[in-house]
């Protein structure tokens, strides 16, 4: 809304269409290269090149970087269009690759040799680390910077042609080795690489480098603001040089902006391949990795990750988010949308010795205690039921307001029951508890107005349907995982519990994708993999109250 202070891009473009700068039109992209699977930090650039652009009756590309053939797959590039339409975005017609481009790009380069501003040189790629000198000194000129147009051309075109080995020949800028900015000292534009590429197969064995290709495909595509992540901000020299020499009349301008870093997760493709690799996870999608594709199947709503984005806003300063932040936004999504069920996690049979044997009441549970509309289940209730194992208590405290012999607790939409005999196994552990139900406290229709201190949840026996059931932690056991030496170093070794849990029967046959609070618990999901009516396997997705706190 109009409200909403706008960020220092928002303001940027709102200064650019007040100006007329751009004639009024805002084209944005997001480019990721299709190399792995988008994370949480991508998250942060659709949102906000997605959302500039709809805000201002824009529009937005999907542009895959794939100008690097060996590590490019095309299972990626679909995965990243699933993730994207997850999130909530749509680029509609507006799809492209840069290797769409490189034609055109190939032509661009032909004449930056004519106009003299290319050479084709022929150092190894050591020596041109070398000759490209240190921040401290200046770089020296190759040798064959100073070839003529002619010969530029014809080694390009049989570059081109097939006729060299990767590394034999680059094509670079011809800009200013002296320059205090390394990136242009003559930066390389392009590089023989006999790959096979995902989308043009054979076609090529000279692939564009990134900024060569990005800048350009930027302008080809008619982008007006070209937002990109903070490392690019000593590129945008090179950036604007290229334009200004090519493309002078379409002038997309780079903005940086910080990148998003989550504490104890992986924002970087590389690490997160390397936790898939080394079999740390199950996959990319695994529930517990901030990949979106594990976000989605842990149970993440799109909109509680649209708003954690808007909540972290956008800057230009580096920092780490914390974990609280983003499920905050999940519970107080999850809060409002989900239904409620009971669920027990670790069952501790509970036999009501005063319930006639074999009878069954089916109760009526509301299924969201503040939305009337979303409204109630039957929940069947016999004689014996499942409790959670922490819900009693034999040498309780005072203040211990759950179950003890003795003691008395509610039982959520049932009755209010009390404690009379501990059933204990040959060493000791606590097996069964014998209690007593009061007829007149039954909840809404009781006689009873007696109150007691706890409500605590459960299951019929009888009915209860077994689910696996998937707790999850955080994965790693210290803040910045991408900054340790050694991933297996600092994995949390319990960053996944998997539990035999008892549910209410309605539980048993779930629509994929929905979500549900079980009472007193958290918020669950049937697993989009591995979950069936007749082996039910649910996700937590995150507890009610924020367990990250120390
Ligand atoms: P990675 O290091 O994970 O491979 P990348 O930047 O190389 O990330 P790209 O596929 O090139 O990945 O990213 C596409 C877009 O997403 C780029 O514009 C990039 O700046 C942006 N992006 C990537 N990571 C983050 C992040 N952590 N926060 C915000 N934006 C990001
Ligand atoms: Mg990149
Ligand atoms: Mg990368």
């Amino acid at each position: 809304t109009s409200e909403t202070p706008k960020d220092f891009i928002r303001q940027i473009i709102a200064n650019d269409q007040a100006s007329g700068k751009h004639g009024g039109k805002v084209v944005t992209r997001f480019p990721p290269e299709p190399n792995g699977f988008l994370h949480i930090g991508h998250a942060k650039s659709i949102c906000l090149n997605f959302g500039v652009a709809a805000e201002n009756g824009g529009s937005t590309f999907l542009r895959f970087d794939d100008t690097n053939p060996g590590k490019e797959r095309e299972e990626y590039v679909q995965a990243i269009m699933d993730d994207v339409r997850w999130l909530g975005f749509d680029w509609g017609e507006n799809l492209s690759h840069a290797s769409d481009h490189f034609e055109r790009l190939y032509e661009v380069a032909e004449s930056l040799i004519r106009s003299g501003d290319a050479y084709v040189d022929s150092l190894s790629a050591d020596e041109i680390r070398e000759y490209r000198g240190t921040l401290k000194s200046p770089g020296k000129d190759s040798p064959h910077r100073s070839r003529g147009v002619e010969e530029n051309l014809d080694l390009f075109r049989r570059m081109r042609a097939g006729e060299f080995a990767d590394g034999e020949h680059v094509l670079r800028a011809k800009i200013d080795m002296a320059s205090p900015n390394i990136n242009l000292r003559d930066p390389t534009l392009y590089r023989i690489r006999h790959l096979n590429h995902q989308r043009t197969g054979d076609q090529w064995c000279i692939y564009p480098m990134y900024d060569f290709a990005h800048g350009l495909s930027d302008a080809f595509e008619g982008i007006t603001h070209s937002l990109c992540t903070l490392e690019f901000e000593d590129h945008r020299p090179l950036y604007d040089w290229l334009l200004d020499k090519l493309a002078p009349e379409r002038r997309p301008q780079q903005i940086e902006f910080s990148r998003l870093n989550l504490a104890y997760a992986l924002t970087s493709k590389r690490k997160l391949n390397q936790l898939v690799e080394d079999n740390i996870v199950s996959g990319w999608n695994d529930p517990r990795v901030a990949s979106l594709a594990g976000m989605r199947r842990r149970g993440y709503p799109p909109a509680a990750v649209r708003d954690f984005i808007k909540r972290v806003g956008v800057t230009k300063k580096e920092n780490l988010i914390e974990m609280a932040l983003l499920e905050n936004s999940i519970r107080e999504q999850l809060g409002e949308e989900a239904e409620r069920r009971m669920a027990v996690m670790k069952p501790l049979k509970l036999v009501l010795t005063n319930y006639a044997e074999g009878r069954v009441e089916n109760l009526e549970a509301m299924n969201h205690p503040n939305r009337p509309e979303l409204g109630t289940r039957t929940v069947p209730f016999g004689r014996e039921i499942y409790i959670e194992q922490d819900d009693f208590m034999e040498d309780a405290p005072r203040k211990f307001f759950r179950l003890k012999p003795g003691g008395e607790v509610r039982l959520r939409s049932a009755y209010i029951i009390r404690c009379d005999d501990v059933i204990k196994d040959s060493s000791g552990n606590v097996v069964e508890l014998h209690c007593t139900y009061d007829e007149d406290t039954r909840s809404g229709t009781g006689s009873s107005d007696r109150k007691v201190k706890g409500t605590i949840h459960w299951v019929s026996a009888q009915h209860a349907v077994t689910a696996e059931v998937r707790l999850y932690d955080r994965l790693f056991t210290v803040a910045e995982p991408g900054s340790a030496e050694d991933l297996h170093a600092v994995l949390n070794p319990t960053s996944l519990e998997v539990v035999s849990a008892k549910l209410e029967p309605s539980l048993a046959d779930v629509p994929g994708g929905s979500s549900f609070q079980f009472e007193r618990l958290g918020y669950f999901c049937p697993d989009s993999v591995d979950h069936s009516a007749t082996a039910p396997v649910f996700n937590r997705i995150v507890t009610l109250r924020d367990g990250w706190a120390k």
